[in-house]
């Protein structure tokens, strides 16, 4: 399916200088939305996933319907002072700005099997940091995946040695 057409390209936002994929136009057309779901749950089918973890809040956009698809959890990654309980957290930066994210501590058991989502992978600092957070608590990452990769920010050089799924490039 052709996606990118329901991508909006917003210029100079939420800063100067940023061209800013709106993917809001692609959850609102229930087929094509089905359709980007159901290539990321294709994509995990034969990887023998438990978990699937996203990163707030676009992550959680994508992660969700392939979690319930594949009838595994999800685990949610949060900005800090979001999540409730005993978290872990890792620095990292941006393509616009600096940020911090925390999982649960008790989000994943030692050697659960994760596939990781987010609606867009930019210069993989994102990525990178949940990534940090999924193997500190023992989890084994099968895999990311992402509606769209930004290619000229090159975030899939973070990502070498990890299977990864795009379904548009830019
Ligand atoms: P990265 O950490 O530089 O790879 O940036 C990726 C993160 O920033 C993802 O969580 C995205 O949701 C968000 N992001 C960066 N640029 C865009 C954009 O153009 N559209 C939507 N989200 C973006």
């Amino acid at each position: 399916m052709d996606y990118k057409k329901y991508i909006k390209i917003v210029n100079d936002w939420p800063k100067k200088g940023i061209e800013f994929k709106d993917i809001t136009p692609l959850m609102d057309n229930g087929m094509a939305f089905k359709s980007a779901v159901d290539e990321i749950v294709e994509f995990a089918k034969e990887k023998d996933i438990d978990l699937v973890v996203g990163p707030e809040a676009r992550g959680f956009i994508v992660g969700c319907p392939v979690s319930y698809a594949l009838g595994v959890g999800f685990a949610p990654v949060r900005k800090e002072g979001k999540l409730p309980r005993e978290v872990i957290k890792v620095d990292y930066g941006l393509e616009y700005g600096k940020n911090v994210l925390t999982i649960h501590k008790d989000a994943i058991k030692p050697g659960q099997r994760v596939l990781i989502t987010d609606d867009l992978l930019a210069t993989g600092g994102t990525i990178e940091a949940t990534i940090q957070l999924v193997e500190e608590l023992g989890g084994i990452v099968v895999g990311c995946a992402f509606l769209i990769e930004l290619s000229y920010l090159d975030g899939l050089a973070k990502l070498k040695d990890y299977d990864v799924l795009t379904l548009m490039k830019y």
